[in-house]
């Protein structure tokens, strides 16, 4: 070991976890889909990028990932952003104004997980609705546009989240969307889609990107988490709405210079990795049947729909806290999420074959407890 990773070793809390002479996460590293290290190909995709001043729209390898993320989609444009949040953001300010609001589920990442950034910065009031696993109907939004009122702030947008992080990984019904965002648009509402783990839907289910963005007028995509890309998202929707998204990211600080090395894993992503989160989610429904197996260990959702699994841990037994600092021992990590909860997260660098192992850690973690 050299000296300066000795001293990496202390300044850095996470780095401990962590292979020193690889800098690679342990193998069996379930706390996210974000963890995942571009791969060797991925990284010689992103060494013979082409690339050129984004910000002068003169990078070759960001205007190829957005036309083909658009072409996709079977939208306008797309705008290649550093975060989900970022994205997100956009999409809510590009939508909404100062003393406008938007209607969500209560356990979304864009409500809980982003500081409040529309609030912050753009004056936006969030209405939250609290889903069935995560998962809203018609007619829990339907009397919730407010009356045209000086009394009141104006209703603008309905924002969903698919696959759903929290819930679990769960996937919207696909009538539920539709219906939703009909009615939407009947009201003039504009819609948005958090698809950080969209193509896990697609793959899962089987209906295409196009046919899921086509109910929004904006969908943001991650390329970080299980598509496993080091960085990036991705805003879609209209010519006029990524123009205007133009405008949002610079003022955010969002806007890149040759971010094509960043694009080309994006694009390397989308070609190579899609496809293979089908891996992630039979090594999440193996996962979650080898919990709903262990005494003590309780599954949030019965099933388990893509590549997140949520438990709770029996409270006879141990916090969730000291139930993964149990499993860390064994060589697992998963993360607590609060309480007695427990987030499982399936992805590239946790192979398949791990899966009879990890299951064996909970088990005699929870026997560990008893
Ligand atoms: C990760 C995530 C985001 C935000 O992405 P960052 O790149 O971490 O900002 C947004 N929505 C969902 C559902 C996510 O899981």
């Amino acid at each position: 070991m050299d000296g300066g990773r000795a001293i990496l070793l202390y300044k850095s809390p996470l780095i401990h976890h962590h292979d020193l002479h690889t800098m690679k996460p342990s193998p069996s590293d379930y706390r996210s889909d974000t963890l995942t290290q571009p791969t060797a190909a991925m990284r010689a995709a992103i060494a013979a990028a082409e690339v050129g001043d984004d910000v002068f729209g003169e990078d070759p390898t960001v205007n190829r990932l957005q036309q083909y993320v658009a072409g996709q989609l079977g939208k306008e444009a797309a705008i290649f952003v550093p975060s989900g949040t970022m994205s997100n953001q956009i999409a809510i300010l590009g939508h909404c104004q100062s003393g406008d609001e938007f209607l969500c589920e209560a356990g979304c990442h864009i409500y809980n997980y982003e500081q409040g950034a529309f609030a912050q910065i753009g004056g936006v009031i969030s209405r939250t609705f609290i889903g069935h696993g995560g998962i809203l109907e018609l007619s829990q939004l339907q009397d919730a546009i407010r009356p045209d009122n000086a009394h009141v702030v104006r209703t603008r947008l309905v924002s969903l989240e698919n696959t759903h992080n929290m819930a679990g990984g769960r996937i919207q019904p696909y009538e539920n969307v539709a219906a939703i965002c009909s009615w939407a648009r009947k009201h003039d509402l504009a819609t948005h889609l958090d698809g950080a783990r969209l193509y896990n839907a697609v793959v899962a289910t089987g209906i295409s990107a196009a046919d899921w963005a086509q109910h929004f007028d904006s969908i943001n995509i991650c390329f970080s988490k299980g598509l496993g890309a080091p960085v990036g998202s991705i805003l879609v929707g209209s010519a006029d709405f990524i123009a205007l998204a133009h405008r949002r990211r610079k003022c955010l600080g969002g806007a890149m210079r040759q971010a094509g090395v960043l694009a080309a894993a994006a694009l390397y992503a989308l070609e190579h990795h899609v496809d293979r989160l089908d891996e992630d989610h039979r090594h999440a429904r193996t996962l979650g049947e080898g919990i709903a197996s262990i005494s003590g260990l309780q599954l949030e959702t019965p099933e388990v729909d893509t590549n997140i699994v949520i438990f709770n841990v029996d409270d006879r037994l141990s916090t969730g806290e000291a139930f993964v600092d149990a499993l860390a021992a064994r060589g697992v990590r998963m993360l607590a999420i609060g309480g007695q909860r427990v987030r499982a997260v399936t992805h590239l660098d946790v192979p398949l074959e791990n899966v009879d192992d990890t299951i064996a850690a909970l088990q005699a973690c929870a026997a560990q407890f008893e």
